[in-house]
């Protein structure tokens, strides 16, 4: 039997010829189309290509409307579904331009399985693609809490959304080990840009994602319509870029696009786990191209911008915790902001599911159990807590100038214990208690181990520290 779809697409079919009559144009722009599905006065019709829809729109789009009103009535709407090749899981559907609402989409990246890509693409509109910019809506400037470790970045990000390309920093280059914040900085820059400058057109990807779509162009000999697709970005983001390493296929695609998109003062954002300098296998021209704008990095936020960013969720999850607990997840997890979410994610489930009120002892064995199985790690931060703390001393006196006695010995304590429990060379050491330089440092642990050696009270309370610390 018939479908009504193919029905409904042979009175088109029927209208169109009478308009073109059996042309060049009929056959190169109708006849390739397929019809897929009607629903709701909506007919779906498959296309090849992007540009093929773009065509589409520029060229007939008054056709298409009168078309579809005659054989739908006037609620007929067209939706495009461009699918490059049958086998091809590179797909895009698009909206006809005079149907104006744009469909709810997941705001989250989905991770795209293997063999199905969903329909990443929305294009509805004239002539300007609008697509899915694939944005994730929770990662926002406002929950992106600001700190001396991201300030370049953030700002420079801000900047960017006011005015995409045209700044100088084109491209921002984001790098930092995992966790500290690119993706979610990007996707703030994504999404504010899109608040600005509601015409223009943005694209999140990942680097992965956008191989697997490049190696499927390939397989299907649609790499043209791949470059172009990208080249029509007005602001892409382009995320995890080391992933490209030793892809040099990939590479060359990526090249010509991101040549297009700057030579037309298209904006570009990228982000990557190293400064270009340090990124292996990736070609020299694109790295030399990686340092034309602004590389900033994000560094690991200090203790009290940890503090601010659990703050900020834990007030977006409506919760309650008490000040020490939130110091004390601040202190113990110093690497990195994704893995103090994750603790910070199970206490609430923990409270939630067995309503256990939060407690510092909760909070302890949820940081043994995530953490400290792993290798505990003692932060600086966290140590000139325990010797202020046992001094009672506010931290900041051990970043002053002050040479008190009492003062000078925490600070001393302070780079002793960091040279014994951290990994942090003596400059980095000097720098996080005070500015000093590795001298002073070097000279406080002798200093120390003197005492130690001298005075049996103070080898004592070193030891009972010591103990604190490890804890
Ligand atoms: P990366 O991409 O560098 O691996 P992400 O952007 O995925 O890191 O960040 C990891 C988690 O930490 C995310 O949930 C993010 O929201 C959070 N995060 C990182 N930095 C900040 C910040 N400055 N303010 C608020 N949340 C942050
Ligand atoms: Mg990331």
């Amino acid at each position: 039997m018939e479908h009504k779809h193919t029905l409904i697409w042979e009175d088109c079919l029927r209208i169109f010829r009478d308009n073109l009559g059996d042309s060049a144009h009929y056959r190169t722009w109708f006849a390739p189309i397929k019809p897929v599905k009607l629903e709701d006065h909506t007919l779906t019709i498959q296309v090849p290509s992007p540009f093929f829809c773009e065509w589409l729109e520029e060229h007939y789009v008054d056709l298409l409307r009168s078309t579809i009103r005659r054989v739908l009535g006037p609620e007929g709407r067209l939706e495009y579904s461009v699918v490059m090749d049958t086998t091809n899981p590179y797909t895009v559907t698009a909206q006809s331009g005079y149907k104006q609402e744009t469909r709810n989409q997941p705001t989250a990246m989905p991770v795209p399985p293997k063999d199905h890509l969903p329909d990443p693409f929305i294009i509805p509109g004239l002539k300007k693609i609008k697509i899915n910019s694939q944005l994730n809506e929770n990662y926002s400037f406002d929950n992106f809490i600001e700190g001396d470790c991201n300030r370049l970045a953030r700002s420079a990000g801000y900047a960017i959304a006011e005015n995409p390309g045209k700044t100088a920093f084109n491209p921002l280059f984001l790098h930092s080990p995992i966790g500290l914040g690119k993706t979610h900085l990007m996707n703030a820059i994504g999404l504010q840009t899109k608040m600005n400058h509601p015409d223009l057109t943005v694209l999140y990807v990942s680097a992965e994602l956008f191989t697997q779509q490049f190696i499927d162009a390939c397989r299907n000999n649609t790499t043209n319509d791949f470059t172009h697709f990208y080249q029509l970005i007005d602001v892409l983001l382009i995320d995890d870029i080391h992933k490209l390493a030793k892809k040099d296929k990939t590479q060359d695609a990526f090249f010509q696009i991101f040549n297009h998109l700057h030579q037309s003062g298209k904006q570009l954002v990228i982000s990557s786990d190293k400064p270009p300098v340090e990124l292996l296998g990736i070609e020299q021209r694109l790295l030399s191209r990686f340092k034309w704008g602004l590389a900033a990095d994000l560094q690991v936020p200090d203790v009290e911008t940890r503090i601010a960013i659990l703050k900020k969720k834990i007030h977006a999850n409506g919760v309650e915790m008490p000040q020490d607990v939130i110091e004390y997840i601040a202190y113990s997890i110093s690497t990195n902001v994704r893995e103090m979410e994750g603790v910070l994610n199970s206490l609430l489930a923990q409270s939630i599911l067995n309503k256990k009120t939060i407690t510092m002892e909760l909070a302890r064995k949820m940081i043994d159990q995530i953490v400290h199985n792993s290798v505990k790690e003692i932060s600086i931060d966290y140590i000139q807590k325990v010797i202020c703390d046992h001094f009672e001393l506010p931290v900041e006196k051990i970043h002053s100038n002050t040479r008190r006695r009492e003062i000078v010995i925490a600070r001393q304590l302070a780079m002793f214990f960091a040279k014994k429990h951290t990994k942090a060379s003596l400059a980095s050491i000097g720098t996080q208690c005070g500015k000093r330089d590795h001298a002073t440092v070097l000279h406080a642990c002798k200093t120390i181990n003197n005492l130690i050696e001298t005075d049996k009270s103070f080898k004592s309370m070193v030891d009972e520290l010591d103990k604190k610390i490890k804890s």
